[in-house]
């Protein structure tokens, strides 16, 4: 009798794509196959792009039981973590991956190809984009219960965890630059460094799933749930992007202009604050969103560009002088109205269109708010423009619906499953408390 020449687990690697509901599903296989299937791919099912966060697919999609899609990965993509807190775990390998039919055209309904799309159309008006996700999540499970916000005994109270998901990250690319104990208890922040096109949104799943894979392994758990418990801290996601010409020079920074935003970055910003009441639908798109889009909370509340202000949807980042580093390349603006319910893929690409079309109408911006804008009261908001955002995900799924030229600019097929998904969401929580509502995206995000 011979023995199979290896005993044990095969290592195995997974083709994923992260869907309308910011979760990443995919389908794993023998690492020696990979190479003979990447040109083709593996099966997916145009149904399950309809799936809400709850597992449910919604009923009125427009795919029914009907199709077949391949998951196609892209290879510059992989995610390889060899060794992390849990010596017995197995390595962690995935690719990120398109949705396209089985002769490669591209779906319409994939959250991916739609932002790839979306960054060509800026390559096309000879602009790349630079962006990075910030995430805040909360960290259970702990010995002991981190005290006081921002404390070195916080941090310490973490354990190895922060050292082995920077070494994590690290590991796959991710280019890590800061972790900290935030504002809440037991929430903590970690951040990567900006990066170009697609690969910012994979970067931001990268982060999540890793946070996640890292948390597992060390016993622990992590939660990025925009909001765990009535009255706790909130977890924000947001997005930081900069525009440069292809030949990478900075194109948002003008110092001899007011707040030095230069004349291409303030018709981008005017965009995206014409179309952010809307845009919420996609970028903080649950229940749960809702409670944490309130004023004083430093989430946003109000459509309007702040100067370093965190009460203001979109920011102007600061720029540090010290150290020497190039202003130009700092400077950024802070999309604030996001969290991880959100898939990254769409949130960007939608981010990216209202900037886009901000841009080729060649909006005026508005002056900048640099005062809490709840404390302006609603005359002096109305007077300066500054729109409220939504207070549920009705209020903004109906925003999107009646937002005819950001609606123009997405699929047809994207928009009916998305509307058809967040149907389903809204009936299965309209009758939640939102305590309830806290405790069920906290199990899911
Ligand atoms: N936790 C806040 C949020 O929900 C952000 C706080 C900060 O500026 O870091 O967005
Ligand atoms: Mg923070």
């Amino acid at each position: 009798m011979s023995l199979p020449s290896q005993t044990g687990p095969l290592r195995l690697s997974s083709f994923v794509t992260t869907d309308l509901a910011g979760i990443t599903r995919g389908r794993s296989l023998p690492e020696s196959a990979v190479a003979e299937q990447l040109a083709s791919g593996c099966g997916w099912v145009p149904a399950n792009s309809a799936l809400t966060p709850q597992d449910i697919i919604a009923d009125d999609n427009p795919w029914g039981s009907h199709g077949d899609l391949r998951l196609l990965p892209d290879p510059a993509s992989r995610v390889r973590l060899e060794q992390g807190p849990d010596p017995l775990a197995p390595a962690f390998d995935y690719f990120h991956g398109d949705l396209v039919e089985t002769d490669g055209r591209p779906w319409p309904v994939c959250p991916r190809s739609l932002l790839r799309a979306e960054i060509l159309r800026y390559r096309e008006l000879g602009l790349q984009v630079t962006a990075a996700f910030e995430h805040e999540f909360t960290l259970l499970g702990l010995a002991s219960a981190p005290t006081a916000a921002f404390s070195l005994q916080a941090q310490r109270a973490a354990g190895a965890f922060p050292g082995w998901l920077m070494s994590a990250l690290e590991q796959v690319g991710a280019e890590p630059e800061m972790f900290l104990p935030e504002y809440g208890r037991l929430q903590y922040e970690v951040t990567c460094r900006p990066t170009q096109g697609v690969a910012a949104a994979d970067r931001a799943v990268n982060v999540r799933e890793i946070t996640r894979e890292i948390a597992r392994q060390s016993g622990l758990s992590s939660c990025f749930s925009p909001l765990r418990a009535p009255g706790e801290v909130t977890n924000g996601v947001h997005l930081h992007l900069s525009l440069q010409r292809l030949d990478g020079t900075p194109v948002f920074y003008d110092d001899s202009r007011a707040n030095s935003l230069a004349e291409l970055a303030e018709h981008w910003a005017a965009g995206v604050l014409r179309h952010l009441p809307a845009l919420c639908a996609l970028t903080a798109p649950t229940a749960v969103s809702y409670l944490r889009l309130k004023p004083h909370h430093w989430s946003a509340a109000y459509a309007c560009l702040g100067l370093r202000n965190r009460e203001a949807a979109l920011r102007i980042c600061p720029v540090v002088s010290l150290g020497g580093k190039p202003l130009a390349r700092q400077f950024n603006l802070e999309f604030r109205p996001m969290d991880a319910t959100a898939s990254p893929h769409l949130a960007m690409a939608a981010v990216l269109i209202a900037g886009r079309l901000g841009m080729q109408e060649r909006l005026p911006l508005g002056a900048v708010t640099d005062v809490d804008p709840d404390s302006l009261g609603a005359e002096e908001r109305a007077r300066r423009g500054i729109e409220a955002l939504p207070g549920s995900l009705e209020e903004a799924l109906r925003l999107l619906a009646d937002d005819r030229l950001l609606r123009e600019q997405l699929p047809p097929a994207l928009l009916d499953t998305y509307f058809a998904m967040k149907r389903q969401e809204l009936a299965l929580t309209r009758d939640l408390t939102d305590e309830e509502v806290c405790q069920r995206y906290a199990s899911l995000y």
